[in-house]
């Protein structure tokens, strides 16, 4: 399973990319923005809502972070721009790519990040 390909795309295996910040000595460290981004792409395919909320700027976290439906299939990321404004602040465009009940939908954001007491996380997005 940890040898499997990361679900976000970026062509390492899943325990050498993203599942260094779910869980384990690197927990919560994903360096930079686009980093944080991509994993919590692999969180939302693998269903892990505590990486999630423990991502997310706790003044904007939904209280009520629901799992995939059933039958959803998380279909690729692309990140298209990531960019920082400062130490702690950063933006990173994506696409997200899933499949509901044969029909396609696509997700296009510019997300919000900050690091905060050195961790970062997602703070809001602006769909494109
Ligand atoms: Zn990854």
């Amino acid at each position: 399973m940890n040898d499997a390909p990361c679900p976000c795309g970026s062509g390492g295996a899943y325990a050498a990319c993203c599942g260094r910040w779910h869980d384990g000595p690197l927990h919560l460290q994903a360096p930079d923005a686009e980093a944080l981004m991509r994993s919590r792409y692999s969180a939302y395919v693998r269903d892990d809502l505590a990486y999630l909320r423990a991502t997310w700027a706790p003044e904007t976290c939904p209280d009520d972070l629901a799992p995939n439906p059933p039958g959803l299939r998380w279909l690729g990321l692309e990140v298209r721009r990531h960019t920082v404004l400062d130490a702690d602040h950063a933006t990173v465009e994506f696409v997200a790519r899933s499949k509901l009940g044969g029909r396609a939908q696509r997700l296009h954001e510019t997300s919000r990040f900050e690091r905060r007491g050195g961790l970062w996380l997602y703070v809001d997005g602006v769909l494109r």
